[in-house]
């Protein structure tokens, strides 16, 4: 899951620290935050998830997955090739792959000897 953050470099606190005694022995949980990376947040943890939806914040200053066109970054568009001919579809995802498919599915015919 990715969130976006209309703030770069956010940092929310997700837990307090805290001190337990289990067992006579004093273990302590630091606090933890949730740090966002110029604005993006990148999660699979569902406590992390069901935090982030939960705030104040979330849908405004705060939001899940695309990021509006401005602030898109990351990720370069991965063309497509698609095959044309006959009624071939095949989708290849660079050209040399494309040749390669062509080479295979559509050997070129000797017509002559
Ligand atoms: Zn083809």
């Amino acid at each position: 899951m990715k969130f976006i953050s209309m703030d770069h470099d956010t940092v929310l606190k997700m837990q307090d620290g805290q001190t337990r005694i289990i067992k006579g022995q004093v273990l302590n949980t630091p606090p933890k935050y949730i740090t966002f990376k110029r604005e993006v947040y990148i999660t699979t943890d569902p406590d992390e998830i069901a935090f982030l939806r939960a705030r104040p914040s979330f849908g405004t200053r705060i939001i899940e997955g695309v990021a509006p066109d401005d602030m898109v970054v990351t990720e370069a568009v991965i063309p497509m090739f698609t095959c044309t001919k006959g009624d071939c579809k095949h989708v290849a995802s660079n050209r040399d792959a494309m040749k390669a498919h062509r080479l295979e599915a559509h050997p070129r015919k000797k017509s002559k000897k």
